[in-house]
């Protein structure tokens, strides 16, 4: 919701995203597949257009070869020959003439068998009247001189010109056709062969991909892929990988844009509450100052106990100021990168103790020092000042977020290697105050950031303490960690590398 709320701030960015990402890519997909499709379109447009070309040269080259008297012309292959002398047909070759007005009558071919003999007979019988048919359909105009009986499995041809006639084989005629077609379809993605068809289904209605051959019904020349040229084309590849590429675009510009928006929300949310946590810091202060000095400026405190004991007050809130004041300046100068620390070689227990003893007026009596390695020396390297404000910052921390009067640890020593490298040394501040809930605790370095609960109890705090420790420690080589349970306590670490004395 919050991230809604702020899309009209984040205007710019999202009109900037849309400019640049969105726009320009919806145009280039929308146009990309229009010009696929108007290809894939073209195509199969050129596609259909070959193949017409193809049984128009197919349907030539059978009409040359059934009519042609070459040598090589389907003739030469025919069952046998005919001839049409006055009334009659006579077949030389059998020594059979028989007359055209006789057995006008044929019998319906139901079944005939492949293996059936060419015998007289069966010419006279079978061959004879589709014959006769097919000379009444040539003289009314229903066929050009060519027909093909289906049950006969024959074509009946009529040489032009001539009283001739022969009759061919199913077999040789597809063979031819077939090899024609082989021949017209190398180097296409299709082959193509020819199908006889039943009269009365195939040549009223051709098969998706087919084509009825002009002037032979019952022909069809059927197309069919090989496969050869099926693969995608590179603009089909080139479309795929460019949708993948514009999905993947929006998607992590969404992402983008999400995270600056939700980032932008976040950060200055923080930041009003930084400036209005820095506001109260000031105030609370000075307005003691301010009460404290009016009372002395009346003159109306004699007693001398209570003049020290204001004197020492107003000190305390001034130095709390001063202490807020170094904090923020420090502050600016990491988030400007300007931060330097100058690292001298010096005893960390020395730095811990000067840290504890300054914080001791925030809880008199209650935090405790314990150096683990007094007999020893710890040496590092550090810039004194940063450190010991780091250190005081986490004992400030365990006294500002614990019950008054509990204790407060601070401890030093060497780390012994079982939980942390070698080479270290340790302060660690303990307490035993409200905790730090774990679904905070990946956040208490961030700048600004401060927890649920130290805001609902109106804890003292701008945020910034913890990244200004991290980032000290980090200066140093070390590191920090934390180990808390919500109602139990919390114990600071920070790592330092030891410099070692060199051997006497
Ligand atoms: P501030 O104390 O000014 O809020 P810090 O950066 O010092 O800012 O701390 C960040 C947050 O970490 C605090 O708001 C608090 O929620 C949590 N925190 C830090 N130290 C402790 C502690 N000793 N016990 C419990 N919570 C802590």
């Amino acid at each position: 919701m919050k991230v809604l709320a702020a899309l009209p701030r984040n205007r710019t960015v999202i009109g900037l995203f849309a400019l640049m990402v969105l726009l320009p890519a919806s145009v280039f997909a929308v146009l990309m597949v229009r010009d696929l499709r108007n290809e894939q379109i073209r195509a199969a447009y050129q596609r259909a257009e070959r193949q017409r070309q193809i049984v128009r040269l197919a349907t030539a080259d059978l009409a040359n070869w059934i009519f042609a008297t070459r040598a090589e012309s389907a003739m030469s292959k025919s069952l046998f020959r005919f001839r049409i002398a006055g009334g009659t047909i006579v077949f030389a070759d059998r020594q059979l003439t028989l007359s055209l007005a006789a057995g006008q009558q044929r019998e319906p071919l139901a079944s005939f068998p492949e293996s059936t003999p060419l015998t007289t007979g069966s010419i006279a019988a079978d061959y004879f009247p589709r014959i006769q048919a097919f000379l009444r359909d040539f003289d009314a105009g229903r066929n050009t001189g060519a027909q093909f009986f289906v049950r006969l499995r024959a074509l009946v041809v009529r040489l032009p010109g001539r009283d001739e006639g022969y009759v061919l084989d199913a077999m040789p005629l597809i063979e031819y056709v077939n090899q024609r077609l082989e021949e017209l379809c190398a180097g296409e993605d299709f082959a193509a062969t020819l199908s006889i068809g039943n009269p009365r289904s195939n040549a009223a209605a051709p098969a998706a991909g087919a084509f009825v051959v002009d002037g032979f019904p019952l022909f069809q020349i059927v197309f069919h892929d090989t496969g050869a040229g099926a693969s995608p084309t590179v603009r089909q590849h080139a479309f795929a990988y460019s949708i993948t590429l514009l999905v993947l675009v929006t998607t992590l510009g969404t992402i983008l844009v999400y995270r600056v928006t939700s980032q932008e929300v976040r950060l200055s949310r923080l930041r009003t509450d930084f400036v209005a946590a820095v506001s109260h810091e000031f105030r609370s202060p000075l307005s003691s100052i301010l009460a404290l000095s009016e009372r002395l400026e009346a003159a109306r405190v004699h007693d001398p106990e209570k003049l020290r004991r204001y004197h020492e007050m107003i000190g305390q809130e001034a130095r709390r100021l001063g202490a807020l004041v170094t904090r923020l300046l420090n502050f600016a100068q990491i988030e400007e990168g300007k931060k330097v620390y100058s690292l001298e070689r010096m005893e960390l227990s020395g730095i811990a103790l000067d840290a504890t003893q300054a914080c001791q007026p925030l809880r008199p009596g209650c935090i405790q020092f314990c150096d683990e390695d007094a007999a020893a020396s710890l040496s590092i390297r550090a810039d004194r000042t940063a450190l010991q404000h780091s250190i005081q910052n986490l004992i400030e921390n365990a006294v500002k977020y614990s019950p008054p009067e509990s204790p407060v640890t601070v401890r030093c020593g060497r780390v012994n290697g079982d939980t942390a490298p070698r080479g270290y040394a340790f302060v660690e501040v303990q307490d035993r105050g409200i905790g730090i809930p774990p679904s905070e605790v990946a956040q208490i370095f961030n700048k600004f950031f401060r927890g649920q609960q130290a805001s609902e109890l109106n804890r003292q705090g701008v945020g910034i303490g913890l990244a200004l420790v991290k980032h000290v420690v980090d200066g140093h080589g070390g590191s920090i960690s934390v180990d808390s349970e919500v109602g139990r306590g919390t114990r600071f670490r920070l790592l330092l590398p030891i410099v070692e004395m060199p051997h006497a």
